[in-house]
């Protein structure tokens, strides 16, 4: 504690410990104002290896938050300097991915190293470009950042062993924001670099400077030119990077707005994306808590880096029995916090990023208080110079209010009761988002049976706004997908090597079913006795464990080999998906189902299925021409691929990770709820089996749209279903054509995740109209498998793909 500032004002000793007050404890800024100065206060964009001049001449100024001043100016980038910046990274892929795994880690250690060498400057050019206290980014953004790269150097050196069959995706373009600006860079370049890739990254426009700073390190330490491109400039440039051909991945986090319009514009592209999005973070206190330690969670929950953090815990739901008593303690807490200068060593909240954001909060507390909310703000008055703004506390805010549903991105949250854990939980989960959740109490059942609740990416026990290189972290819902951190974050940047390889459909294969859009009379299948008309055995579709006719009552002729009529199915419609995802929605018993009960169910479906196999095996000739033989082997490989994934029910566990600070983390894999379904055009029964058996061993109820053109292979499978325990709603089939009925699963919001397997303009549809809930999807952009090799049709990657990774923290010790 300093007490200069105090002594000058000419206060005793004894008034100084009876107020406690701090003076100011400014932290020099000659290191950050040395090297603006060394660059003549201005920056190119880093591309190739060095700093080149923006092609339209443009630049712009970056300031500092806490008083307005420029620090320096910075180049806009357009299209053109985009392009060459992934004509470098494009370049460097070769010679970067042949310097194997060892060599790359080198590098990620020594850029870890450099950061920690130069961890002063890093940490004042941060404070000074963000306005957040130095004593956040010296104690945290630093060195977390820097311990991204010490993990991720592990990752590089393991790859070939951890991540066997697997290779990196290519030249990858990251956008990042503004609150974390070096600390995001590091999430995003230092698993990229890792798994063998290139990288071009867009810091955000008001806080440029420490990914400068970090690209000028990567070329002290000797990484190769072009592996490492920076290029500055606001929302026009982040839109060119997303709109460049030559990239084989995209990274985002930023708002949800922004992440939707990225999912559009790069749907169908090819391109892996993942999105880290916004955020309104359940904080949840329970009457047994430590109501102490509470307060100061809140404390970092809301007011760590002025609540500008896309998991800051923003909504306060207090148990009403310990409600008064908490408020009390926070409001007496909230007058002791000290708000100012950056570079104060002994401030709490610095200033606001910018005018744009401040104004954003201010319309929004006003809205808050338009509404007849109570609003607590301290007495004391921030400083005028910059762009500050006070610690804020909504009390009894009702949970439909505009204040408790939009994020507001500043130190401002909204407190409301609950009386009983469920209550808690389900105003916890009445939010579009689901990035974090913080659950305090003193009882760990309480803990640990909420925790897995929530519908939230990460959750922490008893602490808040903790992260670490070893555990993932990112969203459920419309807080985005993808993980960053950990084995999962690693997935995002790599591909399976067999990918690349896989031939293209031909126009043949892909055509939709005959006849499928016009309707059909009805063919009659000739009768077993004579003089009677056949029994009409039109199958039906599969919904709530109930098999249903088609809403449109149409049927469609399906034509099997030579063109002959092998039967007819149910021509669905988007009311009989919407029937079929709500009886999904709604049979939570099956999740709710242990891993062995799953394992049990696939057991019996595969012994089902194996009594009946002559039957199938009938129908497959019939519906694909596939002579004996051939029939034997796809009904063989389907008994045994329900084999494989009944093994998996139990065995496709988490992980816990040792992150530091005493914790133990758990990592989670979590079904997504609701997965739909789309199953290939070939293989009927394996390609189908193939994917509706892995997304029920992890728990996810499955709406599933079996192949058009042979859709009797999965309907045969409703007797199946039927007699093996398979809880009504677990699995929905409706049939129809393929493309209609994907299209309006992607759109539906109760669908979390989306899978499809058919042709490259299909695969754009899904992910184009996936944008609304911002659904995980997993397409094939036109891509064939093949269904019986046991690497491309079965194991891990769909387990991965039938899940999410929540991350639970639990600290340890008294
Ligand atoms: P925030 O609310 O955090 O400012 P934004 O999503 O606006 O979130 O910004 C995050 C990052 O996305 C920034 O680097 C910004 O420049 C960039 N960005 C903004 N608009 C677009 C866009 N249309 N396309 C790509 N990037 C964008």
């Amino acid at each position: 504690m300093s007490v200069k500032g105090s002594s000058s004002k000419g206060a005793s000793v004894r008034e100084i410990f009876s107020t406690m007050e701090y003076g100011p404890a400014p932290e020099a800024d000659d290191v950050a104002r040395d090297w603006l100065k060394r660059h003549g206060n201005r920056f190119g964009h880093y591309i190739g290896g060095r700093f080149t001049e923006p092609v339209s001449g443009e630049y712009f100024a970056t300031q500092h938050p806490g008083d307005a001043s420029e620090l320096a100016q910075v180049a806009q980038g357009d299209e053109a300097d985009v392009a060459a910046a992934v004509a470098a990274a494009k370049e460097a892929l070769p010679a970067w991915q042949q310097l194997g795994p060892h060599g790359r880690a080198r590098y990620l250690y020594a850029l870890a190293r450099h950061m920690q060498k130069h961890a002063r400057l890093l940490a004042v050019v941060e404070a000074l470009d963000n306005g957040k206290p130095i004593r956040e980014t010296r104690d945290l953004d630093v060195p977390l950042a820097a311990r991204h790269f010490y993990h991720h150097a592990g990752w590089a050196q393991l790859l070939e062993s951890e991540f066997a069959g697997y290779e990196g995706v290519g030249v990858c373009g990251q956008i990042i924001p503004w609150n974390f600006p070096l600390l995001m860079l590091s999430w995003k370049v230092a698993p990229a670099l890792a798994a063998g890739n290139t990288v071009v990254l867009k810091p955000a426009e008001f806080t440029p400077l420490s990914a400068l700073l970090f690209a000028e390190l990567a070329s002290e330490v000797g990484l190769p030119a072009g592996v490492l491109n920076i290029v500055t400039g606001d929302g026009r440039t982040g839109a060119a990077l997303v709109g460049n051909e030559g990239l084989d991945k995209v990274a985002f986090t930023g708002s949800t707005e922004v992440g939707r319009s990225i999912r559009k514009a790069t749907a169908g592209r090819g391109l892996k994306l993942s999105l880290e999005l916004g955020g309104k973070s359940p904080f949840i206190v329970f009457d047994d808590a430590d109501i102490d330690g509470a307060v100061e969670g809140v404390v970092d929950a809301i007011w760590f880096n002025q609540g500008q953090v896309c998991c800051a815990g923003s909504r306060l739901l207090v148990q009403e029995s310990v409600a008064q008593r908490l408020e009390a303690k926070l409001i007496e807490r909230m007058e002791k916090l000290r708000e100012g200068p950056s570079l104060d060593k002994s401030i709490d909240i610095g200033a606001i990023i910018a005018p744009v954001q401040l104004s954003k909060i201010e319309r929004l507390v006003q809205q808050g208080r338009d509404e007849g909310y109570a609003c607590f703000q301290p007495s004391w008055s921030v400083p005028k110079d910059g762009w500050y703004y006070p610690p804020t506390l909504f009390s009894n805010v009702s949970p439909a209010a505009t204040i408790a549903q939009e994020e507001i991105f500043g130190p401002v949250i909204v407190s409301m009761t609950f009386r009983t854990p469920e209550e808690a939980v389900e105003l916890a989960n009445d939010s579009r988002y689901g990035l974090a959740a913080s659950v305090w109490t003193e009882n760990v059942n309480l803990a640990l049976d909420v925790a897995p609740k929530l519908k939230a990416g990460v959750v922490w026990v008893n602490c808040t706004n903790v992260f670490d290189a070893a555990a993932g972290f990112g969203g459920y819902r419309e807080s985005g997908f993808g993980r960053e951190g950990g084995r999962e974050g690693m997935y995002e940047y790599l591909k399976p090597s067999f990918v690349p390889g896989l031939p293209k459909y031909s126009s043949e294969e892909l055509a939709a079913p005959a006849g499928a859009d016009e309707l059909d009379a009805g063919v009659r299948e000739s009768s077993a006795t004579p003089g009677l008309p056949a029994i009409d055995r039109t199958p039906k579709l599969f919904i709530g464990g109930k098999q249903k006719r088609p809403d449109g009552n149409y049927v469609y002729p399906v034509v099997g080999e030579g063109g002959k009529r092998v039967g007819q199915a149910p021509l669905g419609n988007r009311k009989d998906v919407r029937d079929a995802v709500e009886a999904a929605d709604k049979s939570a018993a099956w999740t709710k189902n242990t891993a062995h009960g799953r394992a049990q169910v696939l057991y019996y479906l595969a012994e089902n299925l194996s009594l009946r196999a002559p039957e199938f095996e009938e129908r497959l000739r019939a519906l694909t021409g596939a002579d004996r033989k051939a029939a034997e082997r796809e009904v063989h490989a389907s008994i045994a691929r329900l084999f494989s994934y009944a093994a998996w029910a139990d065995k496709y566990d988490g992980s816990v990770h040792p992150t530091p600070m005493r914790n133990v983390t758990l990592a989670m894999n979590e079904p997504w709820d609701v997965l739909a379904v789309v199953a290939p055009e070939e293989a009927p029964l394996l390609g189908f089996v193939s994917l509706v058996a892995p997304a029920l061993a992890m728990g996810n109820r499955v709406v599933a749209v079996p192949s058009s053109k042979a859709p009797l292979a999965a309907t045969d499978l409703y007797q199946v279903f039927e007699t093996s325990d398979l809880p009504a709603g677990a699995v929905n089939i409706v049939t129809g054509v393929k493309d209609e009925l994907a299209g309006v699963l992607a759109k539906h919001d109760a669908v979390q995740a989306m899978w499809y397997f058919g042709s490259r303009e299909g695969s754009e549809v899904v992910e184009r109209e996936s944008a609304g809930n911002l659904k995980a999807t997993w397409v094939n952009f036109g891509r064939k498998r093949d269904w019986y090799d046991p690497v491309q049709g079965e194991g891990r990657e769909f387990l991965r793909h039938a899940t999410r990774v929540k991350n639970i923290w639990v600290p340890y010790g008294e």
